[in-house]
């Protein structure tokens, strides 16, 4: 090492001071930096709680669950998802905040369910419990031994004025846009539908078709239908939010 004269001992002296005044310098405004990112990301979480859902959609059965199944194996499950969706995107287009019960091939769940299907109906009428403003629609296809019947059928649960409404909009809107010769009537559904006889949601199940028709199957399976269909639901679950909805018949 070299030795240093008293001037340079000084001078080292003094910029290894300047040397840490401007470190202390750095730390200050780094700090205030960060302060300020931290107060702007908790504003902004603030502004990020999201609204509640104007609408649930819940297309039923799901993974171990197939629900009704078409003379050809396409199983109900995978078109109530298709439906739901291609309604939710149009819901979403106009604006609408909407929330799905499953968005993938999954039964629900439930704490404390006796069964798999307990759980899973259950699941879905804790969604609608925990959000009950929002409009519930269920997306379901119809099965029966006999092939000859078809014709999408809105169910509401008793005593749901809201949903008897939304459900005579849906059905009429269907006769007139889509099946000119559906005579199907709305119905009150008793305690057999599960997840409507326990929500007080304004509710309805849509049972799109009869997969044990041949032909409406094959239908139902169109993508095209599908879009047609959920853009025909679309327009009355908006006038039903617009508030706009009328009984008619
Ligand atoms: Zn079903």
């Amino acid at each position: 090492m070299m030795e240093m004269s008293g001037k340079e001992t000084f001078s080292f002296l003094m910029r290894f001071l300047l040397l840490i005044a401007a470190l202390a310098a750095l730390i200050l405004v780094l700090h205030g930096a960060f302060a300020r990112l931290d107060s702007r990301s908790a504003a902004g979480q603030v502004s990020a709680i999201p609204l509640p859902p104007q609408v649930i959609i819940d297309p039923g059965h799901g993974g171990a669950d197939p629900g009704a199944l078409s003379p050809s194996g396409t199983a109900e499950k995978d078109l109530n998802l298709r439906v739901a969706k291609a309604l939710g995107a149009f819901l979403e287009e106009a604006g609408v905040r909407v929330l799905y019960t499953r968005t993938d091939d999954v039964m629900l769940t439930y704490p404390d369910s006796s069964t798999k299907k307990q759980g899973d109906l259950m699941g879905r009428v804790g969604i609608a419990q925990a959000n009950p403003d929002a409009l519930f629609v269920s997306i379901h296809m119809n099965t029966l031994p006999q092939e000859q019947y078809s014709g999408l059928q809105v169910f509401y649960a008793r005593d749901n004025t809201g949903g008897r409404v939304l459900a005579q909009t849906l059905q009429n809107l269907v006769r007139e846009h889509l099946q000119p010769d559906n005579r199907r009537e709305v119905k009150a559904a008793g305690s057999s539908i599960f997840v409507l006889d326990r929500i007080e949601n304004t509710a309805v199940l849509v049972e799109c078709g009869f997969l044990s028709n041949r032909d409406e199957a094959a239908l139902l399976s169109d993508e095209t239908y599908q879009n047609k269909l959920g853009y025909v639901l679309s327009r009355g679950v908006l006038e039903a939010l617009a508030g706009g909805t009328e009984q008619k018949n």
